[in-house]
């Protein structure tokens, strides 16, 4: 497929339907997606996202468009609930770690970070997140260039978006807060097929906290410091007082900042949908008198097997370490997400994720044993199957049936592996390295172990165990952590893999 004659379809959720790609300008792609708000330790669930939007990022490399993208960090005004006057997610946890909000948001960017690189995203701009990203040096030009952005490095740029919207006549002022005045933009309630009542109750107790606010909808672009949040940790000045932006309008700024004023792709989670990116429809909108976005895209929840959603509050979610202590290598996680199109609800059980790890392990296994030192030329007939796969709403469950469907074949083992190759610059699943290394991981054993300092933590942490000592356990883990080793604990004893 050359350049010129792609067709890609992707669902947009405003059409509900699948529709053409056609960018602002050929062949170029700008795309936004809303990131983790960084305060805890993020879960499969949460994970989810960023590993499907990295997919569909490396899809529309691969099928050729240029792409430009951003994703945020958001480390102030996102608060519990999704709700205007919320507790603030960082702050809140800053006072249970008895620490300040920034070395909270340090924290968790760093541990997203780490998570993402495990599952081999890759930073916005295409390149691998390198290890040990020094959090707090980074620079905004420093973030920029890797295409990430945090919120707290943009605030001088929402008050200057907030003071746009204010300039055309969309805004009022309380002693609370500035709201952005919903009742001036009347296709805020058609863009997403919104329910007018399902919001209302939603907001109603907001209502309470300022009884100045006019209507439910209305949302806030600049929170002052004052009433509830008159002990507002982090604050910086503005033309409306001292205070703190909307969680709302850093993405606005952060997104149209970055990458102007026509972008065609916005993406997030499905919970989205309701508030948060009507709420930026409304603030483009009064910014710029116009849509700024062209294609809006949101993937779906992980689930329980009862059908609840994973969630750090119900206590159901694994996070990458308790994966990891399973036994289940990231890139068996990878595979399991790619099993579902990012559209589709997903039920997790460790049971599924277990099948998922024995088809990743069995194809690579497969693929090693055919490995012989020599890669040909991808197969064009399955290349161009997997371009039609891609350009379906990124249809990965068809590229895994595609893959396994070539495993099988009897193409020559040249081909059959330079295509497989070809395929895993979009899934990114490290596939060259346990290819040519032959196996799906490297788990040494505990006996097999060459290195006597290594061998030495494993018995002391083999002897915390037992005792039940898990602080002990886990620092030696760290201990490993730092000189490259993760440790699996496995029912035969300790492995490790040098990362
Ligand atoms: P939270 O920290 O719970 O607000 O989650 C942050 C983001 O992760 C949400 O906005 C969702 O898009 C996503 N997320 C949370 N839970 C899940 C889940 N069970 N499945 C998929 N995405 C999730
Ligand atoms: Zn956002």
């Amino acid at each position: 497929m050359s350049k010129e004659n792609k067709t890609v379809k992707i669902y947009n959720t405003p059409d509900k339907k699948r529709v053409t790609l056609i960018p602002h300008k050929e062949n170029e792609i700008t795309m936004y997606s809303c990131g983790p708000t960084v305060y805890n330790t993020v879960h499969i669930g949460n994970l989810r996202s960023l590993v499907n939007f990295d997919v569909v990022s490396r899809a529309l490399r691969y099928l050729g468009y240029d792409l430009k993208r951003v994703v945020n960090f958001t480390d102030v005004g996102h608060m519990s609930s999704d709700s205007d006057f919320g507790e603030d997610k960082v702050e809140r946890q800053a006072v249970k770690e008895e620490t300040d909000p920034i070395s909270i948001a340090n924290k968790y960017i760093s541990h997203v970070l780490e998570s993402f690189r495990k599952l081999n995203v890759l930073n916005p701009n295409g390149t691998p997140i390198q290890k040990d990203i020094n959090v707090p040096d980074m620079t905004k030009e420093e973030w920029t260039k890797l295409g990430w952005a945090r919120a707290t490095d943009y605030i001088p740029e929402m008050i200057d978006f907030i003071k746009r919207i204010e300039a055309n006549g969309h805004t009022y002022e309380t002693e609370q807060a500035v709201y952005f005045d919903i009742s001036t933009f009347p296709a805020y309630y058609e863009f997403f097929g919104q329910n007018l009542e399902e919001k209302q109750v939603a907001v109603r107790e907001e209502v309470k906290e300022d009884p100045k606010k006019r209507n439910p909808a209305d949302f806030v672009l600049w929170m002052k410091r004052y009433g509830k949040y008159k002990n507002h940790m982090m604050h910086w000045n503005s033309p409306w007082g001292d205070g703190f932006p909307g969680w709302h309008i850093e993405c606005s700024t952060m997104s149209c900042g970055l990458l102007g004023e026509y972008i065609d792709i916005h993406t997030g989670g499905s919970d989205l949908i309701s508030v948060h990116h009507p709420n930026e429809v409304a603030q483009n909108w009064g910014a710029y008198g116009h849509h700024v976005i062209k294609y809006w895209i949101h993937n779906e929840f992980v689930y329980t097997s009862k059908g609840d959603k994973l969630s750090k509050s119900k206590n159901n979610a694994f996070t990458l370490q308790e994966i990891e202590e399973l036994g289940i290598p990231y890139m068996a996680l990878r595979w399991y997400y790619l099993t579902s199109n990012y559209r589709t609800p997903m039920k997790f059980s460790i049971d599924s994720l277990k099948s998922s790890q024995s088809v990743y392990e069995n194809s690579v296994n497969r693929l090693a044993k055919e490995y012989n030192g020599k890669i040909g030329k991808p197969s064009e007939e399955y290349i161009q199957k997997f371009k039609d796969a891609l350009s379906d709403n990124f249809n990965t469950p068809v590229i895994l049936a595609l893959l396994n469907d070539l495993i099988k074949s009897n193409i020559s083992s040249e081909v059959k592996i330079a295509t497989v190759l070809e395929f895993d610059k979009v899934l990114g699943l490290d596939l060259e390295q346990s290819i040519t290394q032959g196996a799906a991981v490297k788990e040494i054993p505990y006996e097999k172990i060459k290195d006597k300092r290594v061998k030495e933590i494993l018995r002391q942490r083999e002897i915390a165990r037992k005792e039940k000592d898990w602080s002990k356990s886990d620092a030696l883990r760290d201990q490993l952590a730092e000189m490259g080793y993760r440790v699996i604990d496995k029912e035969d004893g300790q492995y490790i893999v040098k990362e």
